[in-house]
């Protein structure tokens, strides 16, 4: 806390709503993906509800272009080259110091440590993009988490609520909106740009609005098992609702849609905490002391969300590039490298990759996070006893 803060933040709200817990609000956990300008419009009413612990996720620089509709955004961080994650953080925390606010900048699926999906109590999805909320809703669903959907297009806007067991946006796909999302993520040997694509005009009217409808859903939320708040709020769970701003119209649809058998149900649920064991180890490091931990002879580790790339080949000169990256970091070398950005206007890309990790990987010395295993993830290990999610416990401090 800040020196001169001798206030309690937020007396007003809660003497007004009677099921708000100020020390619920103040002890909850919020996991917000995307920083543009709905994740703006989340964070700074998280911040102002006193929200305890806030994780921003979000790749991108601050661009001139998303200063009209991002409240948090000031014209000296575009031109600084700024990433939207961090300087999201640091305006949240001066709007309120009694708040702590984590940025992630990465990606939401590959960089982000399963074991924050894990801690949070809430995620709130402020994306532009299907193949965006596709994967969030996997992992959201593999965490056994609500999230809360939020898009924006012109003067509309929707929320929609996805929990576990209820309503999984991979089970409301249309088949076509689910090839679309396949054809994106499907192809694992060639390298593919994930650039700015289905990008919609907003308005900072309905990054506001929606924006806050999703902070209310999360409130709720929050408190779905506190005895007080029962039968005082109806939430969102399994329910779309639509505001149209040309008309002032606000609908609310039925959305839930859980089909048997849809792959995104998978539950991480039995899980191994290594407190000993961090991203910064080497695998080396890592796979002894998994033998140890697990009581095993040999193991695997499963790398679900990344590769690690050695080199890749282009066709047309044939030629090899050694890239020693993980997959989540390839688009951003290729743009940085003016032979191989050149090149991959006009020829196909094949990867070299390791996605299975055991005694015979030639990269021994590297570290898990080198390799494409964030801090405080959750790594699947097969064995000869079976398979175990082991997280990584050692770096849980990094995000307390
Ligand atoms: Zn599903």
């Amino acid at each position: 806390m800040k020196q001169g803060s001798r206030y309690e933040w937020g007396e007003g709200v809660y003497t007004l709503l009677s099921w708000f817990k100020k020390e619920r609000v103040k002890n909850a956990r919020v996991l917000v993906a995307g920083a543009g300008a709905l994740g703006n419009e989340v964070v700074k009413n998280l911040a102002l509800f006193g929200v305890g612990h806030i994780y921003v996720v979000d790749f991108d620089e601050i661009e001139i272009t998303n200063l009209t509709r991002s409240v948090l955004f000031r014209e000296q961080d575009a031109f600084n080259h700024e990433f939207k994650a961090e300087v999201v953080a640091r305006r949240a925390m001066e709007i309120n110091p009694q708040i702590h606010v984590v940025p992630i900048v990465g990606n939401l699926f590959s960089e982000v440590g399963f074991g924050i999906y894990r801690m949070v109590d809430v995620v709130i999805g402020c994306l532009d993009s299907r193949i965006a909320r596709y994967l969030l809703n996997r992992l959201s669903m593999r965490a056994g988490k609500t999230w809360i959907d939020g898009s924006i297009e012109n003067l509309t806007g929707a929320v929609r609520v996805y929990t576990p067991g209820l309503s999984c946006y991979e089970c409301g796909l249309s088949r076509e909106e689910f090839n679309i999302i396949m054809l994106r993520t499907g192809c694992a040997d060639v390298v593919r740009s994930q650039a700015s694509a289905g990008r919609v005009a907003t308005t900072p009217i309905s990054a506001s609005i929606i924006g806050a409808m999703q902070v209310q859903e999360a409130m709720k939320i929050i408190h779905l098992d506190d005895e007080s708040g029962n039968g005082q709020f109806k939430t969102l769970q399994g329910k779309m609702l639509r505001y149209e701003g040309l008309t002032n119209t606000t609908s609310i649809y039925r959305f839930a849609s859980w089909k048997k058998n849809c792959p995104a149900h998978e539950r991480w649920d039995q899980i191994v905490n290594a407190s000993e064991l961090s991203a910064t180890h080497t695998v080396k490091q890592t796979i002894k002391e998994l033998k140890q931990l697990l009581g095993v002879s040999a193991l695997e580790i499963n790398m679900r969300n990344n590769k690690f790339i050695d080199k890749i080949i282009s066709d047309k000169p044939e030629k090899e590039f050694q890239v020693m990256l993980p997959e989540s970091k390839l688009d951003r070398h290729i743009s940085n490298d003016p032979e191989l950005k050149k090149l991959s206007y006009r020829t196909l890309f094949h990867k070299s990759f390791f996605e299975n990790i055991d005694d015979d990987f030639p990269y021994m010395d590297l570290t898990l996070e080198q390799i494409g295993i964030p801090p405080f993830d959750v790594i699947q290990v097969s064995t000869e006893k079976g398979q175990f999610y082991v997280e990584l416990g050692a770096d849980a401090p990094l995000y307390m």
